[in-house]
């Protein structure tokens, strides 16, 4: 049953005709007002295609910027504005350009989990769900893939005949985790299966059972017939699990898996954006979003 405050803002996203975004980190309290729950390119191609005119992404900022790229002409508000991502901000358009000059033969692939504004430099977008493959389609052998070293190397290691150059980037919240995380972990709960996102290092995925998207950690745990598992992505994906799925035991691979630029927006904040007294407006300029939007259509072009 929905809380007061969840009923409010079903309330006015009805009333006002508000789509609600929530990416799969999101406390499970905003995934049950939300219309959509996913990873952050799932969410934006979601808010392309429905009629409301309005957006509210709860998730950090380069996700709402995503879904601007694609729906330049909704309006689209971040729940909670100080939701940043450390990895996304690591690196910007300056450096990239100076790397390329340094590097002018090789293709920029860009993780999705970077800003509109390092977008426009870069030649393809991916998800971690796509990256494999979109690398493997690329007709060029000379990689620059940023920002996520673990990401590239882990691409690296899966693709044949390129040859992939990385930078000293990633996201901080996976990377934390350790192999003797692990190997501790595995020592409490040996029945349990370890999944864990490629964002980790090589040594955390050397040790894991399978290797996936947030999504695919998702469906493998839903469809599986097993019933214990340690989760190597972030916290809110824990709870998600464990809400669909009561007879399954679903743990954090370790304590270290909680991102606070994911757990900062709370549902008083989508309160807030609904209402319109909160959040805040995501506006680019309109070379940014049509230089940024040439990456991630070439993503869904390779990917397709
Ligand atoms: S978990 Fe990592 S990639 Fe995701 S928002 Fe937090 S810092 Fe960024």
């Amino acid at each position: 049953m929905l809380g007061s405050v969840q009923a409010e803002i079903m309330r006015l996203k009805k009333e006002k005709d508000i789509c609600i975004l929530a990416h799969s980190y999101q406390g499970y309290d905003i995934v049950e007002v939300a219309d959509f729950t996913g990873d952050s390119y799932q969410l934006s191609v979601e808010a392309s295609k429905v009629s409301q005119k309005t957006i509210i992404m709860c998730g950090v900022r380069f996700m709402a910027e995503t879904v601007k790229i694609l729906s330049p002409e909704k309006k689209v508000i971040l729940a909670n504005p100080v939701a940043g991502c450390p990895m996304a901000e690591q690196m910007d358009r300056e450096m990239i350009t100076k790397v390329k000059e340094e590097y002018p033969d090789y293709t920029v692939v860009a993780y999705i989990n970077t800003s509109a504004e390092l977008k426009t430099v870069c030649d393809v977008c991916v998800t971690s769900s796509s990256a494999v493959d979109i690398v493997n389609k690329i007709d060029n052998k000379n990689i620059l893939f940023i920002p996520d070293c673990n990401l590239g190397a882990y691409v690296a290691g899966k693709v044949e005949g390129k040859n992939i150059k990385l930078l000293d980037g990633g996201c901080p919240i996976h990377a934390a985790v350790t192999a003797q995380d692990v190997v501790n972990a595995k020592k409490r709960y040996p029945r349990a299966l370890v999944l864990a996102h490629p964002e980790c290092t090589p040594e955390v995925l050397e040790r894991a059972d399978f290797i996936g998207s947030t999504s695919q950690i998702l469906d493998y745990v839903n469809s599986s017939d097993h019933d214990e598992f340690l989760i190597g992505t972030e916290v809110g994906v824990v709870e998600h699990l464990q809400y669909t799925n009561p007879t399954k035991k679903v743990l954090p691979l370790s304590r270290k898996l909680v991102c606070p630029d994911m757990r900062v927006t709370t549902l008083n904040d989508v309160l807030n954006s609904v209402k319109g007294t909160g959040g805040e407006e995501i506006i680019l300029p309109e070379d940014i979003i049509r230089d940024a939007a040439k990456s991630i259509e070439q993503m869904i072009r390779l990917g397709s």
